[in-house]
Parts: C-alpha cells; structure tokens; sequence
C-alpha cells in the first residue's frame, strides 16, 4: 500500500457525511482531496456556455506519477495564477473543479466514492479506479495553447 502523503488520521468520524464543508476543521479539508491531480490540468472554458472541458496539458509543476505539484509550497513563485480552493471560493469554483473532485460532490450535496482514500483507507484505489492522471497527462510546454483542443478528454468519472 502506499504511503498516503495526506494525513487523514485523528479526524471525526465520517465527517463529509454530516458536517457542512463550512464546519471542517483545515485538517478535514485537506483530508478531503482525493489526490487525484485532476484540477492541475488546464481546461478551456467556453466563454458563452460556461461549458468547462478538461484536457491532458498539465500544469507545468504536475507530477503526473504522483499526481501532486512538485513545488506545492512555492508553486505561486511559477504558477502565479495557481487558485488554492477553500470554504469561501468554492461557490465559484465549483463548477470548473473536475466531476469526482470530492470538494465538488459536497458542494454539490452528493456523496463520496467508495475508491476515495477516505473510505477505501488508501491512496491506491483513486489510482485503480482511473480516476487519478497517473501517466497520461503532457506537459504544458510541450503543446501550444492554441493546440490544447486537440488534447481534449472525456473526465473519468467514479
Ligand atoms: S480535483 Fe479535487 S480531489 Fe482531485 S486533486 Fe484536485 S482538489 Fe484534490
Ligand atoms: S502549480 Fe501545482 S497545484 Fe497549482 S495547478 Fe500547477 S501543479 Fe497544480
């Protein structure tokens, strides 16, 4: 099993179950990423529909082995626009967040997956799921902006 780099011990019992994601300690908050790496993907937005698509161009800072940012606790120093979701913007964010992202089904009023790692007691299952982008993303500085469309993906769902 691997090492889950987020610690979820110590937390109240099945919180996102019953307590308002308003109401989370920062600890629970933090626990409630699935590690799936997805919301480092760039996206194109149609500006008319709000339509959100996600493709496989990673942010440049992704690693797409760990589906974590290599430079988490500087990464604002290269990605300046990196958005950090919280309790306050999530209203807004929400809706470009990916389909699985466990930030989003709360706020959506829906419920987790069985593969995410708060349930499943692993990191692993995001992975086994084909939830994660684990290996199948290209880096942003390989492909230019105006040729992202061509790397259009359908979102993994749960
Ligand atoms: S999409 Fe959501 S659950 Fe997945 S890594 Fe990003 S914040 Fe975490
Ligand atoms: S800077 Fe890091 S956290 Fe922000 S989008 Fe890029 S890889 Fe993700």
């Amino acid at each position: 099993m691997t090492d889950d780099p987020i610690d979820r011990h110590g937390l109240r019992d099945r919180f996102w179950e019953r307590v308002p994601l308003k109401n989370l300690t920062a600890r629970e908050w933090e626990a409630l990423c699935d590690g799936c790496g997805k919301c480092c993907l760039n996206k194109l937005e149609d500006p008319d529909t709000s339509e959100v698509a996600f493709t496989r161009v990673a942010c440049r800072l992704l690693d797409d082995s760990t589906c974590r940012c290599a430079q988490y606790e500087i990464r604002k120093q290269f990605v300046p626009d990196c958005v950090v979701l919280t309790p306050k913007n999530i209203g807004e964010i929400a809706y470009w967040m990916p389909q699985t992202c466990a930030y989003r089904l709360m706020y959506e009023g829906k419920a987790l997956y069985d593969w995410h790692p708060l349930i499943s007691g692993t990191p692993d299952t995001v992975h086994a799921a084909g939830v994660s982008v684990q290996g199948w993303t290209v880096p942003e500085f390989e492909i230019p902006e105006e040729d992202w469309e061509d790397y259009i993906i359908e979102e993994p769902t749960g």
